[in-house]
């Protein structure tokens, strides 16, 4: 089979009566999805990207009163939802009893959002009902943020990509665990920033301890340590202006390599040498990393090497993929 590359929302919702997962467009990334209640086409998506069965779903929603119907929100959570819903941030809440097993790994607690693509709204409106999505691409490589990503990478297991151009923030959401809700724990970094949110629950938020990844994992399931990994080598430097690779490394960062600057300067690029952004703007370094990433594994560089952005915003969630997909790191 190869997917169709469409623009209707009724085909999205046609296919997913049929039992069909489709790839719709949201503001982070492209999604895979299938209906909240619909067990056989949510074990097709686990099984079409190929993730394990522990790696609980985001549950999509239109808008509070599905929230209301999947899980338990507090006035916290009530508080976030009210400022950045529609928008990229995801809540880990108690669930209720309607939600099946299958879409949280067996947990007590769901992971919920609304997403804000006017394509995706249309389809969860015409369905009636919420629905699961992870990033429409095979377990940890790359994010796709346009319909052609998804094609490359599943269209032949697909039936229909839902085309809505290329995806504005393109990283995924923020994520904030709200079990505790006197301890608010940001488990993903994303556009929504920390800060930002300390700002609305003013309270701080706190973060699962870095050097225990195992920890994290507990808390987050899903989230490892490799992660969007290009298929291409990826070395994760401080600064590339003046770097000097270790000896044993020297021919590959000087031969068939390709460099990746987030900081300008008045040089004139060579062919092997790109920017993630043309005025070192956090958001459009965001925007354009997984889709740079997917064109430099198609010009078949034998490793990329890329500089860590600043850390701040949503620059703390491109430091975090990057970490995650880099084979090396040298900071
Ligand atoms: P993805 O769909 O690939 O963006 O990943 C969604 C991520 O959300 C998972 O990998 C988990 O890290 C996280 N997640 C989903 N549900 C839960 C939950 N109930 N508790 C904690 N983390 C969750
Ligand atoms: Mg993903």
């Amino acid at each position: 089979m190869s997917a169709v590359i469409g623009c209707s929302p009724e085909e999205a919702v046609a296919q997913l009566k049929q039992g069909n997962p489709v790839a719709l467009p949201t503001e982070t990334v492209y999604g895979l999805v299938a209906p909240l209640l619909d067990e056989d086409t949510i074990l097709k998506v686990y099984t079409f990207k190929q993730r394990p069965l522990n790696n609980p779903l985001i549950v999509h929603v239109l808008d509070e009163r599905q929230l209301n119907q999947v899980a338990y929100a507090g006035t916290q959570a009530t508080k976030l939802v009210n400022v950045f819903w529609p928008g990229p941030l995801t809540l880990i809440l108690p669930k209720k009893p309607s939600v099946p097993p299958i879409v949280t790994a067996q947990q007590s607690s769901v992971a919920v959002r609304a997403p804000n693509s006017s394509l995706f709204r249309n389809v969860l409106a015409l369905l009636g009902s919420p629905l699961v999505a992870p990033s429409a691409n095979k377990f940890q490589q790359v994010s796709p943020t346009c319909a052609q990503h998804v094609m490359d990478g599943m269209g032949d297991t697909l039936s229909y990509i839902l085309d809505g151009g290329p995806c504005s923030l393109g990283i995924e959401s923020t994520i904030l665990s709200l079990l505790d809700e006197q301890h608010p724990t940001l488990l993903r970094y994303g556009p929504i920033s920390k800060e930002s949110i300390e700002d609305v629950l003013k309270q701080s938020v706190h973060m699962p301890p870095a050097d225990t990844n195992d920890h994290a994992t507990k808390l987050c399931p899903g989230l490892f340590k490799k992660h969007y990994s290009p298929h291409t080598s990826l070395y994760l430097v401080d600064k590339l202006q003046g770097f000097k690779p270790p000896q044993h490394l020297e021919q590959q960062f000087n031969q068939q390599s390709a460099h990746v600057f987030f900081t300008r300067s008045n040089r004139i690029l060579t062919g092997k040498e790109f920017y993630l952004t043309k005025n070192e703007d956090l958001a459009e370094a965001a925007a354009n990393l997984f889709a740079l990433l997917q064109h430099l594994d198609q010009c078949h560089f034998k490793s990329i090497w890329i500089e860590k952005v600043p850390h701040r915003g949503i620059g703390c969630a491109i430091n975090d993929r990057l970490n995650r997909a880099a084979h090396e790191r040298f900071l």
